[in-house]
This record gives C-alpha cells, sequence and structure tokens, in this order.
C-alpha cells in the first residue's frame, strides 16, 4: 500500500468463508455482525486482535483474515485478551483493539477474569455467546441456563437461579454492557459501539445452539425470547457510562517511563557497568537455601550498576522443600521480553537444582561462551559450556551457596562490580549480611579451575 492511500476494508473475513457451524447455529449470525461492526469501524486489521475461548466458538479463528487471532484455553480467553491489552497500551503504540469471542461455559470456568477485567477497566471487547448451556460438549448445564431449561445434566430442569452476567458486569464497574439477540438487526451497531468504547465492554448475545436447543427445550426463535423475558433480563443497551481511565493508561500515568529511577521507591545508582548486550543466568538450588532471595539481591546490584534486571522464580507447590529454581535477567536496555532461551550463566547448587534442571533442557542448549558453576558433589554437565566446579556448598555452609556461586560469576564475567553485590547484601541485611559476605568471599578465594 503506498503511504497516504486509503483502502476500503469490506470484510475481515477470508473470501468465501465456510461456517464450521451446525445449520441455524447462533454463531454464525454473531460473526457476520462482528465482521458488520469491524467494517463500520475501519479498523487497520494490523490493529486488531481476536482472542477466542475453547467450545464451536474457537472455531472463528480461521474465518478470520489479516487480524491478530489468539486461540486460548477454556475461560481463559479474557485473562489472555487482558495481557494482550495491557503490554500494548504500556509497552507499545496503544492502538489495538482486543475482542473475546466466549461462551456461556467459558465464561462460568473464567467468571473471575470477566469480573477483574471488568474491575480494571482494560479495553477489551467481549462478546459473550449465549446459547444457555455447553453446546460443543452435548448440551450441558451451565452458570447462565434459566430456571427449568432443560440440558443433559438437568432431565427435569434447572433448578439454581441463573447468573444475570450482565447486571454482574455493571456491578464490576464495566462501561459498557449489552444483552441482544443473535438476530438482532443493529446488533453490528452495538457491536461497533462496544469496541470504539474506550474500556471494558461486554456485549452479552443471546442465541441458539440448534443442535441440542430445539431438541431439549422445543427453542425457537421466538421461544428464546420469551425464555429471557421470564428470567427478568433487560436486553438492548443497559449500560453506557461516561469514560473512566482504563487501567492500561492509569498505570502509564501513575508509573511515567521517564520518571521511573526519580521515583521515591526506585534504586539509586551507584556503580558503572561494562555490558553491551542482555544476559541471562539460571540458578537452580533447594527450597531454604536462598536460592531465590540472592537472585533478588543480584538483580538488586544490577539495577545499582544502571543495568534493567527480571526475576522469574520456580518452586513446588510446598514451600520449603525441593527444588527452588531463578531465571534472572540483566540488560543494559529495558527488558520487554522475560523469558530466557539460552542461558549464559548457570549456577547449580544441590541435588534438587541438579534433577529440576534435568527436566528444562537448559544445559543442552548453552554455547560455549556461556559459563557453569556447579557443586562438585555433583555431576559435570555434558555442555559445551565452561565448567568450573568446587565444593561451593561446603565452603558456603549449604544454606549460601547459591548467594557465594553468583558473587563468584560475577567475579568471573564481570557484567558489573562486585562491589555493587556487596553492597546489595549488607543494605538489604543489616547486621545480619556478616554471614552472607563471609561466604562470598570464601568462595572467591578458593582456587578455581574449569
Ligand atoms: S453444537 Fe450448538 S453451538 Fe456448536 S456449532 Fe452446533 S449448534 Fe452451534
Amino acid at each position: 500500500m503506498e503511504t497516504g492511500e486509503v483502502v476500503t476494508c469490506t470484510s475481515y473475513l477470508v473470501d468465501e468463508p465456510q461456517f464450521p457451524y451446525c445449520k441455524g447455529c447462533g454463531h454464525g449470525q454473531l460473526i457476520r455482525a462482528l465482521d458488520a461492526a469491524l467494517v463500520k469501524l475501519q479498523l487497520n486489521p494490523s490493529d486488531v486482535d481476536i482472542t477466542t475461548d475453547i467450545g464451536c466458538v474457537g472455531l472463528a479463528d480461521a474465518l478470520f483474515k489479516s487480524v491478530h487471532t489468539v486461540h486460548t484455553t477454556h475461560g481463559r480467553s479474557t485473562a489472555f485478551a487482558v495481557g494482550t491489552i495491557l503490554a500494548d497500551r504500556i509497552l507499545a503504540e496503544g492502538k489495538l483493539k482486543t475482542v473475546v469471542l466466549i461462551g456461556d461455559g467459558g465464561a462460568m470456568i473464567g467468571l473471575v477474569h470477566l469480573v477483574h477485567a471488568a474491575q480494571l477497566n482494560v479495553d477489551v471487547t467481549v462478546i459473550l455467546h449465549n446459547n444457555l448451556f455447553f453446546g460443543m460438549t452435548g448440551g450441558q448445564n451451565s452458570a447462565l441456563s434459566p430456571l427449568g431449561f432443560i440440558t443433559t445434566t438437568t432431565r427435569r430442569g434447572n433448578i439454581v437461579p441463573p447468573l444475570d452476567i450482565c447486571q454482574m458486569m455493571q456491578s464490576c464497574g464495566a462501561g459498557f454492557v449489552a444483552r441482544k439477540f443473535a438476530t438482532d438487526h443493529d446488533l453490528p451497531e452495538v457491536i461497533s459501539e462496544a469496541i470504539a468504547y474506550p474500556g471494558f465492554a461486554l456485549v452479552e448475545a443471546v442465541e441458539l445452539c440448534t443442535a441440542f436447543g430445539p431438541r431439549l427445550n422445543e427453542l425457537t426463535g421466538k421461544r428464546l425470547k420469551e425464555v429471557v423475558a421470564q428470567q427478568g433480563w433487560s436486553t438492548g443497551v443497559l449500560v453506557r457510562r461516561e469514560q473512566r481511565a482504563d487501567f492500561g493508561q492509569a498505570y502509564k500515568e501513575k508509573y511515567p517511563r521517564t520518571e521511573v529511577q526519580a521515583s521515591d521507591d526506585s534504586i539509586p545508582i551507584r556503580f558503572q557497568h561494562t555490558l553491551t548486550r542482555p544476559v541471562g543466568l539460571v540458578v537452580s538450588g533447594s527450597a531454604g537455601e536462598r536460592v531465590q532471595s540472592s537472585a533478588r539481591l543480584f538483580c538488586q546490584a544490577a539495577v545499582m550498576s544502571g543495568l534493567y534486571s527480571t526475576q522469574k522464580n520456580d518452586n513446588p507447590v510446598t514451600q520449603g522443600t525441593g527444588f527452588s529454581f531463578s531465571e534472572v535477567g540483566i540488560s543494559p536496555e529495558p527488558i520487554l521480553y522475560t523469558g530466557i532461551e539460552q542461558a549464559d550463566g548457570v549456577i547449580i547448587v544441590s541435588e534438587d537444582g541438579w534433577q529440576t534442571l534435568q527436566g528444562r533442557r537448559i544445559l543442552d542448549r548453552l554455547s560455549p561462551e556461556a559459563m557453569v558453576i556447579i557443586d562438585s558433589t555433583l555431576p559435570q554437565p555434558q555442555s559445551a559450556a565452561r565448567c568450573v566446579s568446587l565444593p561451593l556448598r561446603r565452603l558456603a555452609s549449604g544454606k549460601l551457596a547459591a548467594a557465594a556461586g553468583l558473587g563468584l560469576y560475577l567475579k568471573l564475567s564481570g557484567l558489573f562490580p562486585l562491589e555493587a553485590y556487596q553492597a546489595a547484601i549488607s543494605e538489604t541485611y543489616g547486621e545480619q549480611a556478616a554471614d552472607y559476605l563471609k561466604a562470598v568471599d570464601t568462595v572467591l578465594n578458593h582456587p578455581v579451575s574449569s
């Protein structure tokens, strides 16, 4: 496309779409209505994200072209969309529009995600395909099944009052809420208004699952409207609130990137680094042996040296037994992706730490430039990386082996001054820091062979 050229998008669907739904299913009407809404808004396809849930509703991804589509796990589509939009609002240009396609089954499974998205007021539009039960899996009762509704799990009729999801979303702070029927002629208008609304919006579209609705409840389009009326559910646009700040915007205002280092709780930079590229470290040991707190001290020292750092921890469900694991990212530039594809350094300080690394394939991917620091009682890794083996646990009395191993890595790699790490330990632990500093010092003074 030439710069400045205006191209009208006449459809966001693939050419000659083959709808995968049963004949007469409301999903087809909803997808057509969503497409018409997008055409009305003329959004750039690359600024549109459609996030789908599990169920027949999740077959929609393949029907759209050019837009981003994300197919997620059951009930979690809203949570994925919230993450997507916050990343866009806080880290990127803030142009994205995210639409969630979810069924009433998924809404029930992921109810708290809807609640939270409405509370946060993130710019996500949820189109809830409510056919009043789980369609794809055989017509089971959902939290939105009407009273008296026959499903394959409530053969004598549902006796549990259904959730009024629209009322619930309003009480959670949603700014735009509508309940429509999939057959409503003005549905594209309402969906386009919801997408254009600069905050959380929910459109509940009541529709027929033709595979089970007519068979179990003699449902027709007319009967569907009677069922909705019997529940006392209002229809139409139910709420159109004045815009309140969406979470992404509020977050950016509270934590402007240029002011982060000047805020009261920021860590002053007192040391200088010479790092020119991102570095990823893995520390693997046992619970209760200060693996994660030592990694945090390392990150703190990196920040004190003017670097950016991230830390991701892992441990079993139990907090005091089994392995303890940390991934540390250090970079001279802001870190926008916290994953470590290939570690630059690995510190292994116990049998638990060794065992947990076996299932993660971290050692297999090390380059010859990487370094492994390992307690000498453990097996030597088969790796291209430089391996430094020494009695870490004996020298650092076991529970401080991770802290000492990180100190040794810092000395050998020269990522940033060792003094920064020692200062982080002293300032964090005060009088208790002596044990840490002694453990680090003892290991640093031990002869190293590799
Ligand atoms: S099973 Fe029901 S919800 Fe699924 S495609 Fe068929 S009619 Fe639609």
